[in-house]
Parts: C-alpha cells; structure tokens; sequence
C-alpha cells in the first residue's frame, strides 16, 4: 500500500488528512519473517513516510524503535489508531481493504471495535478486484488460468491483434524451457548502500527480532519509488531479453539469472503492475526484447498474479487447512539450515537463506517437489515459505503451495502434481554436476534420493491419481515395474524417510538397500 498514486492517497488532502502508519509488532511476528524481509519493509515504510511529509502530508508514524510510540507498535494496530484518533482530533477515518486475509479480518475487528467511523475502500493493488473475479469464476464452466489469462489479454489488448494472439499462439512455453549452460553470462544486481534510514532499521530488526529467519548482512535492495524504477529499468534493459528462454533453467552460481525481482515491490505498492505490464510491452513494439520472452513476463503478472490472487480470496480461510495427501510431516531441520548432501537442494536453500530469494522453479521444482516427496504437512509449508522469501504474502505463498506445489488441493489450481525425478533437475539446472548422488542411479549406493522417493510417491498415491489424465503415463510405468523394483523403491525411501526423521537429515545416510538384479 505504499503507491503514491493509488486509490487510498489519491482520496486525501495533504492539507486537512493527516496519515497513520504503523509498524505493528504482531503483524511484524505473525510469522517469523526472514531478516531481510522485515529490513525491506520497514526501510520502504519509512522512505515512504519521508516522501508523504515532502508533499505536504502530516503524517503520525508509529515507529517501533522511537520511545514514544515503541509500546503502542508492540500492542498493534488498534492501539495506534486510538492513539491517532486522539491526537490528530479527526472525526472520520479511511483504510484500504488488505491484500490477505488475517489483515483484513483484522481491519474489520477494529472497525467493529473503534467508536470513530472507518470507511473501508477497496484494495487496488490488483488490475481485477477479488470479487470481480469470483462473479468470473462462477460465471463459466471453465476457470482455470489458461481462460482467465485469454480473457485478459482480450480485455487489455495487450500483445493482441484485433483478437488474435500476437505470433498467433497464446503461449511460449515450449520456447521458454531451454535448459543453461555453464558459461552464459549473468547480469549482477544493482547494488543500493543502505542510508541512515535503513541502517537504523538494519539495527533495530537485529535488536528487536532476533530469533528471525536469515540475517541482514549484505542488505542492498531498493527501498524508495525512484530505487524501484531504476531496478525495474535494469531489468527491461539487462534480463528480459533472455528471461522467457531461461524462465525454467536453474543454476548454482545465480539464483535471480533473468527474473525481475519484482514481486516485493509490486506485493507493497511501491510498482503497480500496470505500469510493468507498459514497460514490458513497449520493450517488445521497441524492438528491445523478443515475443516469447514478452508473452512469458506478461503471462506471469497479468496471468498467474492476478488469478491466484482472486482465487486464494474465493477460496479462504478454509483452502489453507486443505490436504488431499493426507501429510503430515514436518519440515526437516535440512530445510532450514541446508545441511544436506543433495546439491540442488543445498544450493537453493543456501542461496534462500543469504538473499531471501528463489525464483519460481526453484521455489516449485527444488524445494516443493523434495517437500512433495517427502510428505510435508501443507500448512507446515506455507509457513516455511512465509518465512524464507522477501515477497512473503501469504495470497501468493498459500495457492502456490496449496495448489500448484503440494496439490494438497486435488487438482483445483494445478492440473497435476508436480513431483519430478532428478531427471527434470539435472535436465534444467547445472546442480548434478559434482554432486555426492548420481542423478541417473534409480536405486542402490549413491542413487539419487529424488529418483527412488518420486517412484514412492506416485506408487502410495496411485489410487488417488489413477483419474488424472496427465498422471496415467507415470502410473502405468510404475505398474510396469517388477515386484523387485517396487519393493527396492519403497524401501529405500522408509529408510532415507526414517533417517531424516530421526536427524533431519539425509547426511548419514545409512548403506542403502541393494539394488536388485
Ligand atoms: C511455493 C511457492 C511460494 C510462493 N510464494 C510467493 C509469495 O509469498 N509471494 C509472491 O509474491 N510470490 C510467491 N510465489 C510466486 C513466485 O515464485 C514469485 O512471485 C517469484 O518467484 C518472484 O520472483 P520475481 O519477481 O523475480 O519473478 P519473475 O519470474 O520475474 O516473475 C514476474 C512476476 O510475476 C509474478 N508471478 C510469477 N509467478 C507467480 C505466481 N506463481 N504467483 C504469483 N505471482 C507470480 C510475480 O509478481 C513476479 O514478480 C511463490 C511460488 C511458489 C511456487
Ligand atoms: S543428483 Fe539428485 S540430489 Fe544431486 S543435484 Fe541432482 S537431482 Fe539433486
């Protein structure tokens, strides 16, 4: 909500509306947020509040580091908006409905519980509001993304010819799957040093929050509008060229390689995803970046963004409890720390740790299919997600686990799992290279953990699948297998699931089963 120009500032008069923000400590502690995400948000908040007071704005701003407001900021939001009430004198207040759920439940609570009136206007941090899209979704047989996403294009002209798709095809994907190579060069990031307002901020979340995922060190993110939008110009000039070729490819050396970076800036307000969607597209009609690589971005924002997010809203709060799998493992300690002798894995949760960032196959292919094969409770998984990632936000992080990483919804999102094998890793990344596994060994001494626990999965979840078009050709090859084969399978995965819930990890890995002949 920190967009000068959206609908709750555009409402106001600098004049005669002074503005309340608030660093809530129970909102900052919901989850245990990784370091760099709460260094992110409070420095943004804070360079916003700067930036109102430069247009004239009073603004009261409830600081959890200033003696005078750090025991309200501990109490929460209704605390700080009595308090506002009371000092600033208004008769009448205004809000923005929340992008999630629980901060909307709790806008409501204090609207229902304050004596000041409070009008509520709606969010605008989405291109279709929530229930524009539910009367969507309700209105046709058929509302998966692939619809929604043509509708869209239709409606915004984007990338269309009268109303045909530009290229004539709706979708790139089957160009934007190239595997990396090694040597191919990758952009470095636009470093910002932190200023006197975020260093005070890096102090004060090492102070306040220590028990808190990651750390703060190296902090060199944008925090301010104009920040933003030189990272957004780096990326139309620097990635996106390559960035829908390279959409799916993975590699040790760079977790960001041609994405943006750009979800915690939308996720907050500081870039409105209309304005994106204009950079992207004039990039294209300049000549400065190619069909498949436009159609790729543009799918992701004005696609998956917008749909998840109307979905997560027509669906909660009970899709977060959902679990067709019936799962009910809990993270392993390898998850968290990356003590593990799986390469990919140590990579993007190494990687995740120091940056607080992954990129979408990563987050899916890497970390969400090992969490798929392994059992992990759903809700336990969000919750890992929520902490790890700078973009946390839990409309994004509960559809996108619930329903694409760990179909703990039964097909609703995705239209399968994704469960792979180290046949897709080593096919998309460089991480198999001089790993302790062997991606290509099934069962036995040194096979990859991924080979045998994706033939586990799709062997106990048979009966549950046996309906699912797209899982009949996994099915039927492993019915296919000998009774030997099978037997190898599952056991090797109780005892690499046994190991790792008795130490959390996979390093003492006791001598496997032997592989049958
Ligand atoms: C298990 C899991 C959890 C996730 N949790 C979050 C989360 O908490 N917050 C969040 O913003 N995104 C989340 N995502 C979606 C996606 O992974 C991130 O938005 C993306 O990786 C951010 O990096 P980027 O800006 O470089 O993205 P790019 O690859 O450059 O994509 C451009 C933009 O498209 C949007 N986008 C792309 N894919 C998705 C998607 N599946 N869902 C929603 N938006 C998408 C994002 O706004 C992103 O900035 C999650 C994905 C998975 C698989
Ligand atoms: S061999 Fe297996 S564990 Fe190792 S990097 Fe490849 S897929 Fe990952």
């Amino acid at each position: 909500q920190l967009d000068h120009h959206g609908a709750l500032p555009r409402a106001l008069d600098p004049k005669t509306n002074p503005v309340c923000l608030i660093e809530s400590v129970p909102s900052l502690t919901r989850h245990r947020f990784h370091k760099k995400r709460l260094v992110l948000v409070l420095s943004m908040v804070r360079h916003f509040a700067e930036e109102l007071r430069a247009r004239g704005f009073t603004v009261f701003h409830y600081q959890l580091d200033q003696p005078e407001s750090a025991e309200l900021c501990e109490a929460g939001e209704e605390a700080c908006l009595r308090d506002f009430v009371a000092r600033s004198g208004i008769a009448r207040l205004r809000a923005m409905e929340a992008a999630e759920y629980d901060a909307q439940m709790l806008l409501l609570s204090v609207v229902a519980g304050m004596e000041t009136p409070i009008e509520v206007i709606q969010n605008d941090q989405f291109l279709i509001h929530r229930e524009t899209f539910s009367d969507w979704f309700d209105s046709i047989p058929d509302p998966s993304m692939e619809s929604f996403y043509r509708k869209r294009r239709r409606e915004t002209g984007m990338l269309m010819q009268e109303d045909q798709p530009l290229g004539g095809r709706w979708n790139f994907d089957g160009d934007n799957r190239v595997p990396p190579t090694g040597n191919m060069p990758i952009p470095g990031s636009l470093v910002f040093e932190p200023d006197s307002i975020t260093r005070r901020v890096i102090e004060t979340v090492e102070r306040r929050f220590p028990d808190h995922f990651g750390d703060t060190e190296e902090f060199s993110l944008p925090v301010t509008r104009e920040q933003v939008l030189a990272w957004l110009a780096e990326f139309l000039s620097q990635r996106l060229r390559l960035f829908g070729m390279y959409q799916d490819a993975m590699l040790a050396k760079s977790n960001r390689m041609y994405h943006s970076f750009l979800s915690p800036y939308l996720n907050h307000g500081l870039l409105r995803s209309a304005e994106v969607l204009k950079a992207v597209e004039e990039a294209y009609q300049n000549g400065d970046a190619p069909l498949n690589s436009t159609e790729g971005f543009i799918r992701q924002v004005l696609g998956w963004r917008e749909y998840l997010h109307g979905f997560y809203w027509m669906k909660m709060p009970e899709y977060r409890e959902i679990n067709f799998f019936d799962c009910h493992r809990s993270i392993p300690q390898l998850m968290k720390d990356g003590d593990t002798n799986l390469k990919c894995l140590k990579c993007v949760i190494d990687q995740s740790r120091r940056d607080a960032y992954a990129h979408h196959i990563q987050r899916l292919m890497v970390i969400g299919n090992f969490a798929l094969l392994i059992g992990v409770e759903p809700k336990a998984m969000v919750r890992w997600m929520m902490e790890m990632y700078i973009d946390a936000a839990e409309w994004a992080a509960v559809p996108n686990v619930m329903g694409m990483t760990l179909y703990a919804d039964g097909g609703e999102v995705g239209s399968k799992p994704y469960a792979a094998s180290a046949h897709y890793i080593d096919k998309m990344s460089d991480y198999c290279h001089g790993c302790h596994y062997r991606e290509r060994k099934r069962v036995g001494e040194k096979a990859c953990p991924l080979n045998y626990l994706y033939w586990n999965f799709v062997g106990v979840h048979q009966d549950q699948l046996k309906g699912n078009p797209r899982m009949q050709t996994a099915i039927q090859m492993y019915r296919h297998k000998s009774p030997a084969e099978r037997k190898l399978i599952e056991t090797s995965s109780q005892q690499f699931l046994e190991q790792l819930d008795a130490t959390g990890t996979d390093r003492r890995l006791k001598k496997p089963a032997r592989a049958a002949r």
